[in-house]
């Protein structure tokens, strides 16, 4: 098993910002934690990151967020990424749509997806779906990501153990 880690949209609009609150920012020692031991292990690591355009589907449905070069599309600093890892940006819900990710985590050699931050029942939750399309095996350490209340993320992990045959378990015991 060779493993990727992708952390979700822990960007500062949806952890301090207008669509963050005290779930997202309470996972964020625990994502900082698994980043640090994933790099040292040569684990690659790989960034998305909500970056909208006005034209983007989701304005009308979330309105206006995560704004290509804004500060609410950087990543929050307590997670800023080093050197050796990848950031991509994105304008869907999914990472694997109009990005660079796919050839990314072919080159990357991995078989197995560490998916990790916000919101559970939306974009992690996309991109577990699309990581099942892709053919990878998938992880959710259910104390590195949140939703904007307890019955949406419960329900969201529940979907995609199910359905997608993801494996929720703690951080400490994911890498
Ligand atoms: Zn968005």
């Amino acid at each position: 098993m060779k493993k990727a880690i992708v952390v979700v949209d822990m960007i500062n609009d949806f952890v301090t910002g207008k669509l963050g609150g005290p779930r997202a920012q309470k996972i964020v020692p625990n994502v900082a934690a698994l980043l640090k031991k994933g790099r040292k292990l040569g684990i690659p690591v790989i960034y998305l990151r909500d970056s909208h355009t006005p034209s983007d589907k989701e304005m009308g449905i979330w309105g206006e967020h995560a704004m290509k070069g804004t500060q609410g599309s950087e990543i929050i600093p307590e997670l800023k990424p080093e050197k050796t890892d990848v950031v991509i940006e994105k304008r869907w819900y999914s990472g694997f749509v109009d990005t660079k990710l796919p050839e990314t985590l072919k080159k990357t050699g991995a078989d197995t997806l560490v998916l990790v931050g916000v919101s559970t029942d939306i974009c992690v939750q996309n991109n577990v779906a699309h990581a099942y399309f892709s053919g990878y095996k998938t992880i959710v350490p259910d104390d590195c990501t949140a939703s904007i209340d307890e019955e949406s993320y419960e329900q969201s992990l529940k979907y995609m153990k199910n359905i997608y045959g993801t494996e929720i378990m703690k951080s400490d015991s994911v890498l």
